[in-house]
């Protein structure tokens, strides 16, 4: 049988947290060549990995800006820089929260201003008509850093997003027309002397699976009221080996169980495949829409064995463990949703005895809660 090719361009957060480096806090000293020198390595970025991710989907308001709020944004230069036009008198804003490595007048951008920021990238802003900073000084997203300059009459910034001193294309990670980041996870990996940009499609299985949750399902399910037949856990003789929840900077979005390679997987309850298939770094995909308001999802599989539109029954085997997509060792990703909303899996399942937990689900709040 032919082996499934492996789907490498894309990475789930749980491996993530294995093979991530972490990026250090930025400094505030910066050697003469970093102060001088627009593009230049950032020291640290690959010292452990050769890669690392942004969830750019979990910022804060208030931990991104536009640079020029009300500018018209258009790219140039063979997409690596964004000319970002406006009115004379505008201020340009930092990005993200950062420090700034360099504030100067160079040959080329005129009055420019680098800023290093704490989740790897560097935002470079040039034609200023006066930088506001200095190398050294802590900006917030939003600061103004520079008065807008630009260049025959014109009022404008040129702008460009670096990693490692390399240019990407801004529009991977701004809605031009919007001026809004798009909510992605962004892998950042080095392959020689390039980067390589993957974004992950995560939101749209989001988009996917969850808005369609069943509009007949209460917001309550007391899991007492199911019987023993009526659900199954998804692994048995599993351990956890990556839990739920928020790593650092990335969002672990369901649980990690580990048996054996080309172990049974069982359906967690009565319900609808709506997906069957490779699905970026997360390998083999199946998700099944269950009649009670919940939804599982397993990836990874090494084999699926349902399709798209079948019925599946509790307990019933759907697929093999594996490690397809972006996985280390071989184990089931599985994760949990109710009425449209992710939740912690151990909510519904006690992973140590691998029984239903013995509470009702509520939505509060926007929030999956249980109550006694
Ligand atoms: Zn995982």
């Amino acid at each position: 049988m032919k082996k499934r090719k492996k789907i490498r361009n894309l990475l789930v957060c749980g491996v993530v947290v294995v093979m991530m480096s972490s990026f250090a806090p930025v400094k505030d000293t910066f050697t003469p060549a970093e102060q001088q020198q627009i593009s230049i390595e950032t020291p640290g970025l690959f010292i452990r990995s050769n890669a690392f991710s942004v969830d750019f989907g979990s910022l804060k308001n208030s931990e991104y800006s536009f640079p020029l709020p009300v500018g018209k944004a258009e790219l140039a230069d063979g997409n690596a820089n964004l000319k970002i036009t406006t009115k004379k008198g505008d201020v340009v804003k930092a990005m993200f929260d950062g420090v700034v490595r360099l504030s100067r007048k160079d040959g080329k951008l005129g009055n420019v201003i680098v800023i290093r920021h704490s989740n790897g990238l560097e935002t470079v802003y040039g034609d200023n008509g006066e930088n506001l900073v200095k190398v050294g000084q802590s900006v917030k997203a939003g600061q103004s850093v520079a008065l807008v300059g630009g260049r025959e009459g014109r009022a404008y910034c040129t702008f460009a997003i670096m990693v490692n001193g390399g240019r990407i294309n801004p529009e991977t990670l701004i809605e031009l027309a919007s001026h809004r980041l798009r909510k992605q996870e962004v892998v950042f990996r080095r392959s020689g002397n390039r980067i390589a940009v993957a974004v992950s499609r995560k939101e749209k299985i989001e988009e996917k699976g969850y808005t369609a949750s069943n509009p007949n399902a209460t917001n309550r399910l007391d899991l007492r009221k199911l019987k023993e037949q009526e659900w199954a856990y998804p692994l048995p003789g599993c351990k956890v080996i990556s839990d739920y929840g928020r790593r650092g900077r990335c969002m672990h979005t369901g649980v990690d169980l580990k048996t054996k390679p080309n172990d049974k997987i069982y359906a967690a309850f009565d319900g609808e495949v709506t997906m069957s298939r490779p699905y970026y770094g997360y390998g083999n995909y199946i998700i099944i829409k269950h009649p009670n308001g919940l939804e599982t999802h397993y990836s990874h599989q090494s084999r699926n064995y349902v399709k798209k539109g079948q019925k599946v029954k509790a307990g019933e085997v759907v697929g093999l463990t594996g490690r397809t997509g972006r996985a280390t060792t071989p184990h089931l990703h599985f994760e949990t949703v109710f009425k449209g909303k992710r939740f912690n899996p151990a909510q519904l399942f006690n992973h140590a005895t691998k029984q239903l937990r013995s509470h009702t689900l509520v939505i509060k709040g926007g929030i999956v809660k249980a109550e006694k």
